[in-house]
């Protein structure tokens, strides 16, 4: 069961539309934007990619539980792609409750997400034996998926991107949160073409081992010519700089795209610099995905 095939809700917008960009900023660089932002109103870019095959793998069972942190978009969309397709949801949020919820955790009640709260220490344990038994106990049986929604099937749902692209292509760029886009959209790459992942978040060299755990769990070893670029955080997770938020507000301008400050900014300024610095060499023809 896809998303497609059970006709719950809108229709995603597969494959997602790909935008050429003028630029001189981008010293002769061919730029184009993959519009998964566009995929779907409620179960977004590139969480609805990492879902697609996670539902039909839960199948059999009642609901979902996930966790994330309480801005998690992972955390919307499941509970979204939860009430489409039959499943109950069950959010694991990291930290304290705070009331009233914010807007992310109170849409995510909207779509029929029940919440739960860890404390910090506990959520550090969260893949461990003893803290799954005990949600066990408190919720009955459960499809797992992990923080982010990266795992085997997430990874295989993004390696689909690639193809549906159209063009020719030299190297194609995304955020990395957890690593589990860059793992499968480098899994998925046509001969010729490479792939890099833009931290978002900071010290994010051990993305690198956690998209090739990703890409070794759902292929057996690692695929595809790829590497994370780690300058580019702004200071961690959902941090920002003026100098970021100058850049999205001139990208938004000349293009009429409002990047999303904790992803999309920061990949594309990246794209931007490497450009800027010849790195991306003129006249390379360069995907960026806006994965929400
Ligand atoms: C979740 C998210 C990401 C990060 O994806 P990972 O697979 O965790 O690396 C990137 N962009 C947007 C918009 C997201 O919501």
């Amino acid at each position: 069961m896809t998303l497609r095939e059970t006709g719950a809700g809108v229709e995603p917008r597969v494959p997602s539309p790909l935008l050429p960009v003028e630029d001189v900023r981008l010293r002769g660089v061919r730029l184009f934007l993959k519009r998964d932002d566009l995929i779907h109103p409620e179960v977004t870019g590139n969480k609805w990619r990492k879902l697609k095959h996670n539902l039909t793998a839960a199948a059999g069972h009642e609901r979902i539980l996930t966790f994330g942190g309480a801005y998690s978009n992972h955390i919307r969309a499941t509970a979204a792609a939860g009430r489409l397709h039959g499943f109950e949801t069950v959010g694991v949020i990291r930290g304290e409750e705070h009331l009233p919820l914010n807007p992310s955790l109170a849409y995510a009640v909207s779509r029929g997400m029940r919440l739960t709260y860890l404390d910090r220490a506990a959520y550090r344990r969260k893949t461990e034996p003893a803290v799954l038994d005990r949600l066990r106990e408190e919720w009955g049986d459960f499809y797992l998926l992990p923080e982010g929604g990266s795992n085997a099937h997430a990874v295989r749902g993004c390696a689909e991107l690639p193809a549906e692209v159209g063009v020719p292509y030299d190297v194609i760029c995304c955020p990395a949160g957890t690593g589990g886009t860059l793992a499968g959209i480098a899994a998925g790459l046509p001969p010729g073409a490479r792939a890099i992942g833009f931290s978002v978040l900071k010290g994010g060299a051990f993305l690198t081992g956690e998209v090739a755990r990703l890409q070794t769990e759902a292929y057996g070893g690692p695929r595809g010519f790829w590497h994370v670029e780690t300058g580019f955080h702004f200071g961690g997770y959902a941090k920002s700089t003026p100098e970021l938020d100058a850049f999205a507000a001139g990208f938004a301008d000349r293009h009429g795209i409002a990047l999303d400050p904790v992803y999309t900014a920061k990949m594309m300024y990246g794209v931007y610099a490497l450009a800027g610095r010849g790195v991306l060499a003129p006249g390379a023809r360069v995907v960026a995905v806006i994965t929400g």
